[in-house]
């Protein structure tokens, strides 16, 4: 073979191994080199090298590198690194920062900084969000604190408001309240031209209670009027201690007649009952003033108006007490006597 020839050969198995490493299609061995061992061995090689690189190049790390030696050895290395890499990643996707890549140059360096930013930062993260529920947690017991406070305030306003309008021992409203109560149903009365009755009531010889069964006992029966009271009147009608023994109702829309049988079913209620002392029941009578003589709406006050109404009351109340007690009198007008007996 001369020399020319043999370049001619050298030449093409040349063009074959760069055929190998530049074209996108790989070359097979020509069929007259085919009985080369090491020719065959350099192309397997060369075709596994490219399948590697363009698994790698698309991001697959799995083609197995069939080669050994220099080149082999360096892409196996390049191959774990890149596999350990991708393993660190998912660690440090899954929370753990302590992942370091202690190789890949820059690549390492960017990606520790990374780690270590990110470290960082979820910690202040998790270190505001401790801080703000703490904060919650107060802010919360705090709001349930003045809620508490708020509703106990209302609740004292409210005992407080109540206190100030009742009478303590029978639970029935005080006089200031009655009077109150009764300016205002004075005027709507007035105002609407509808009937207004008032009931004086006085225990009759209840200082004897006191004197023969004692103090005690005496508020005893003072409680058990007032129960009657509040059992049997309406919730319109505004019954009220006036005084000691003297109890008073107001009632809206009703005339001096059924102001009267109402009373007269009080003095029966009243005279059925008992109370039990230590060693003794009590049983007592009551007598009653009833007016619905209203003055008209002139120039006097609501006040001078309520006196005078209460007034009338109290004259048939006398009158009742005068006439032997335990009796309803009823305010007469007409005749100017202070009242009339309606028992
Ligand atoms: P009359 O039939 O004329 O009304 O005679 P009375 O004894 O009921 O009238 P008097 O005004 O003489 O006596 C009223 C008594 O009521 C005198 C007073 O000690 C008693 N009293 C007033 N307030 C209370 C009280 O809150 N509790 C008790 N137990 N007694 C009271
Ligand atoms: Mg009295
Ligand atoms: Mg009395």
């Amino acid at each position: 073979m001369s020399l020319a020839e043999e370049f001619a050969i050298v030449d093409e198995l040349s063009k074959l191994v760069l055929d190998m490493l530049m074209l996108s299609k790989p070359p097979d061995v020509p069929e007259r080199f085919a009985s080369i061992d090491s020719l065959q061995t350099l192309h397997a090689n060369l075709l596994s090298l490219r399948d590697f690189l363009s698994a790698a190049a698309n991001g697959d790390l799995s083609p197995n590198i069939n080669f050994k030696g220099y080149i082999g050895g360096t892409l196996k290395m390049l191959q774990a690194n890149l596999r350990h890499m991708t393993w660190q990643t998912k660690m440090v996707a899954a929370g753990d920062f302590t992942q370091r890549i202690e190789f890949m140059g820059d690549f390492a360096n960017s990606f520790n900084a990374m780690v270590i930013q990110l470290d960082l930062t979820l910690k202040e993260v998790m270190r505001k969000d401790a801080e703000l529920k703490k904060t919650n947690t107060e802010l919360l017991r705090e709001i349930t604190i003045r809620r508490q406070a708020e509703a106990a305030l209302l609740e004292s306003e409210e005992a407080f408001k109540t206190m100030a309008i009742t009478d303590s021992l029978t639970g029935l409203y005080n006089r200031r309240h009655f009077n109150h109560r009764a300016e205002t149903e004075i005027s709507r009365a007035l105002r609407h031209k509808r009937p207004l009755s008032v009931i004086m009531l006085d225990i009759d010889f209840f200082k004897r209670v006191n004197d023969t069964y004692g103090h005690h006992s005496g508020d005893l029966v003072l409680q058990m009027v007032a129960n009657i009271l509040k059992e049997s009147l309406r919730s319109s009608d505004i019954p009220a201690r006036y005084g000691g023994e003297e109890f008073i109702i107001l009632l809206p829309d009703a005339t001096a007649v059924n102001a009267a049988t109402i009373a007269e079913t009080l003095r029966k209620r009243i005279e059925t009952a008992t109370v039990k002392g230590e060693k003794c029941t009590i049983k007592i009578t009551s007598s009653f003033g009833v007016n619905d003589h209203l003055a008209k709406a002139s120039s006097k006050s609501t006040e001078k108006i309520l006196s005078e109404f209460i007034d009338k009351a109290d004259q048939a109340l006398y009158l009742a007490k005068k006439s032997g007690r335990n009796k309803v009198t009823v305010y007469n007008n007409t005749k100017g006597d202070g009242g009339s007996l309606l028992v």
